[in-house]
């Protein structure tokens, strides 16, 4: 069955059950001209967009729609992270080519009710419309954070310790795996290939470092440490040294690393779509915040490094070797 079967409005109910996860201050979800919905009040609204093009982000015939639905809300809920917000109303447009069948579109919505309803975010609206080939999803996602607690990318200092919240590259890995089609036979090419298709939104995280005011600076991993680093450098106008052993490189990367004979830490520097927060926080609240973040979440908070005042970014290797990272990861717009 294809839209075309049921028509717009059809297509509109059939995906309308279940986005309402957060009903309290919401006033009209889909079903009218605009939604309504109260924002929480004294705080900031946040509001973030993605865009996904078939051929361009995804290749429709290598995933499914519930998977692509879980990254379109994934990516936008880690840009809320990153600001240290809650997350709150998801809007999803889209464009669908007329061979695109009914059950990937429902699929691709119940992948977003089903993250959407973890992070207790409602679906409240957006638009359908025809394409005449590609398959185009637009995500916008509104979120809120009090004023004095919104993280930002130009705020770094020197001397502050760097950090991520998680592993690096294995994202990458698991892209690797999929494109190549190489069997995932084993425990840890299955947890590789999942942090590619799964990736997990650290949002809980994000809004403890801002609430606690831990952390001066934070961006989320979407074109890789190297390059979402360097937005931080430039836009704090600072420099920063980073540990190649300090880098979190899993245990599942590394035995991938082995049998394919790569450089994890080139694929934590260069991969992209790991969504973990990098924050910087002070020297004299690091130690604190280390501690009161593991007691909170169970997990580390890896230290990678420092920002400095140099201007540049530094990979410093075991052996006290030393060498300039340019950004290498993802950008859009690049040709090579
Ligand atoms: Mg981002």
């Amino acid at each position: 069955m294809y839209v075309k079967d049921i028509g717009e409005f059809g297509f509109i109910r059939r995906i309308s059950r279940g986005c309402l996860v957060r009903p309290k201050h919401v006033l009209k979800g889909i079903g009218d001209d605009a939604a309504a919905f109260v924002p929480s009040p004294g705080d900031v609204t946040l509001v973030t967009t993605d865009l996904l093009v078939e051929r361009v982000h995804f290749l429709r015939d290598s995933t499914s729609g519930f998977n692509l639905g879980y990254k379109a809300l994934a990516a936008n809920l880690s840009d809320i992270a990153a600001m240290g917000g809650t997350a709150q109303e998801a809007f999803v447009s889209i464009a669908i080519p007329e061979d695109c069948p009914l059950d990937f579109l429902e699929d691709l919505y119940e992948g977003m009710k089903k993250l959407g309803a973890e992070f207790a975010v409602n679906l409240l609206g957006g638009d359908t419309t025809k394409s005449n080939l590609d398959l185009i999803i637009n995500v916008a996602v509104v979120g809120s954070v009090p004023k004095d607690e919104i993280l930002y990318r130009h705020t770094a200092q020197p001397e502050d310790a760097i950090f991520s919240t998680g592993f690096l590259g294995d994202s990458r890995a698991g892209l690797h795996l999929i494109l190549n089609n190489i069997p995932v036979d084993s425990k840890e090419f299955m947890v590789l290939k999942d942090a590619h298709i799964f990736p997990k939104p650290y949002l809980r995280e994000g809004r403890f470092l801002a609430r606690k005011r831990y952390a001066h600076a934070a961006i989320d991993v979407s074109d890789g440490l190297s390059s979402d680093l360097g937005h931080i450098l430039e836009e704090s106008n600072v420099g920063a040294r980073l540990y190649a052993e300090k880098i979190p490189v899993s245990q599942n990367l590394k035995k991938f690393c082995d049998r394919f004979e790569f450089d994890p830490v080139d694929f934590a520097l260069a991969g992209g779509e790991d969504y973990t927060l990098l924050c910087t926080i002070p020297t004299d609240k690091a130690e604190e915040a280390v501690r009161d973040y593991v007691r909170e979440f169970n997990q580390p908070l890896y230290p990678i490094g420092e920002i400095n005042d140099s201007g540049r970014l530094e990979l410093v290797y075991p052996d006290g070797k030393m060498k300039q990272i340019k950004p290498t990861g993802w950008d859009h717009f690049k040709s090579v």
